[in-house]
């Protein structure tokens, strides 16, 4: 009888399209599947507030489909290495598969895991759970990666079709002669918030690969023939929301992939092959972001092009509150904020424009706006996160051009024109009219007091002037080094 296998379940927490659990599956033993909670090893970027809820709840969804298969999650924890020891001690496993993460501190610890495993005889394998291509798949003529999405994505659709998604296993085997393994209790890693705030959470999500299945089929259903026109509406439900879903590994993008390349083929208007490529190449945006921190790990602190480490930030603290606070006085950047509060998500339009505020407006440093998200997003995702935020900053690679600076009222009035988004997230304007809810400081009085506004205490007047503000970006970015720009094929 061959020894079990362990897994170690970390962000692919799905039965379905799991590599490392086929992997172990395919030894004809036993599997052990493993949760190890080592935050410290995520140093600096360990996961948030929001992100603890949303694993505290992924992984009892995951428990209860192990346990539908006649397993179970062990939860542990401690230093991944240790643990992955005792238990190997423990069960008299032979091997341990994962799949594989790219943010910077854990491959390094994993590179360091495998090796000492591999050392002690184990069967150590890492696999590709999260991405439709390894990132060193994907080169540019030289060989290196791409800095610069459009030939990247060119570059992987040209590449292969992903492997097909292999289905969820109908049973597990345990581990024979032996003693079920201990588990923590799941409470006792103490993800979820000692003071109540989740209910806007729990309201929004269902974290679990049932959840994760179910919004994408629904969004196929429904919104993806919509997509190309309907994403860019924040005041509807016009996008798959499948961002934490895919964050945790809930659902593979090799399925996503393959479903959506069905759909557009069952189709033959035009506008549907539109919106599947218009989806599948913001599938491939995330793909992207994941290359590019495998391949350029310092840029979730530092900035990828290197002359503005240099760049004169502000340091603000009273702006930035105002700003984490949704109180900018300024109504699509207020309503992206409360919305991420409340719901631990923002739509990607309104999360341009409340970072280039943040960056461009404000002059503070994209960092502290990274920060906030991190610890506030329930997509909170290191890859994505960095790569987004240091495009609006217009620091990173194919970062919009620095004279990119959002005009919040103009965007509103573009993306929000009813202005029900803001109806929704910034109560106290609900009864402005359309013409002026974008820009209620300047609203004639009359209107303001039809509305029951009092600028200035029922709603915030403006941090900044934006016309002014923008100058003031446009001088200090016009002062950086020129940046010479690469050629990519
Ligand atoms: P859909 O429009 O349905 O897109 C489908 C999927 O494509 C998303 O779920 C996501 O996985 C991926 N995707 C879409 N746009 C992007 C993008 N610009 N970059 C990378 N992947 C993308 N996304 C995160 O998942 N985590 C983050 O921490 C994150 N931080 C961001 C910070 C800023 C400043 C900005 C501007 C964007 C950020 N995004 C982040 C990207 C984007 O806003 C979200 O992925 C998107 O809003 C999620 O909603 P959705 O699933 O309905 O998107």
């Amino acid at each position: 009888m061959t020894a079990p296998a362990l897994v170690w379940f970390r962000q692919d927490l799905r039965l379905e399209d799991n590599p490392a659990l086929q992997a172990a599956i395919e030894r004809g033993a036993g599997v052990v599947p493993l949760f190890v909670w080592s935050p410290e090893e995520e140093g600096s970027w360990s996961p948030g507030a929001a992100s603890r809820w949303w694993l505290h709840h992924s992984l009892a969804s995951l428990d209860e489909s192990l346990r539908a298969l006649g397993s179970r999650l062990v939860v542990r924890h401690g230093p991944a290495l240790a643990v992955l020891q005792d238990l190997r001690r423990e069960t008299g496993a032979e091997a341990v598969f994962w799949n594989r993460r790219l943010e910077p501190l854990i491959v390094q610890r994993d590179r360091a895991i495998e090796r000492r495993l591999r050392e002690e005889g184990i069967d150590a394998r890492a696999f590709n759970g999260a991405l439709l291509f390894e990132p060193w798949e994907i080169c540019n003529r030289a060989g290196g990666p791409f800095k610069v999405f459009t030939p990247f994505w060119r570059h992987c659709l040209a590449h292969r079709a992903p492997e097909h998604p292999v289905a969820a296993p109908a049973s597990l085997p345990g581990v024979e002669g032996a003693e079920a393994p201990a588990s923590a209790p799941l409470a006792a890693l103490e993800l979820l918030p000692s003071i109540h705030w989740t209910a806007g959470l729990e309201k929004a999500w269902k974290p679990g690969e049932a959840g994760a299945r179910a919004a994408y089929d629904r969004f196929v259903e429904k919104d993806l023939v919509g997509y190309s026109i309907t994403r860019e509406q924040p005041d509807r439900p016009g996008t798959s929301r499948l961002s934490p879903h895919l964050h945790f590994g809930e659902i593979s993008p090799r399925r996503i992939w393959h479903v959506l390349h069905d759909w557009a083929g069952r189709r033959s208007a035009g506008g549907a092959l539109r919106a599947s490529e218009d989806y599948l190449r913001e599938i491939g945006w995330r793909e992207f972001a994941h290359h590019v921190l495998f391949h350029f790990p310092h840029t979730t602190d530092k900035p990828m092009r290197a002359e503005f480490a240099s760049f004169p930030w502000e340091r603000r603290p009273r702006a930035l509150r105002a700003w984490q606070r949704g109180e900018t006085g300024y109504p699509l950047v207020d309503a992206g904020m409360r919305e991420l509060w409340a719901t631990g998500w923002m739509h990607n339009r309104v999360r341009m424009v409340a970072a280039s505020f943040l960056v461009k407006d404000l002059g503070i440093h994209w960092l502290e706006g990274a920060r906030w998200f991190w610890d506030t997003l329930v997509d909170a995702d290191l890859a994505s996160n960095s790569l987004n935020w240091q495009w609006s900053a217009g620091c990173g690679a194919d970062a919009a051009p620095y004279f990119r600076i959002f005009n919040p009222v103009l965007q509103g009035e573009k993306f929000d024109p009813e202005g029900d988004y803001i109806r929704r997230w910034v109560p106290e304007l609900a009864a402005m009219p359309k013409r002026w809810i974008q820009r209620p400081f300047e609203a004639p009085e009359e209107v303001l007091s039809r509305a029951r506004v009092r600028l200035g205490k029922s709603y915030p007047r403006p941090v900044v002037d934006h016309a002014e503000a923008r100058a003031r970006a446009l001088a200090a970015l016009h002062r950086l080094p020129d940046d010479e720009g690469e050629e990519e094929g």
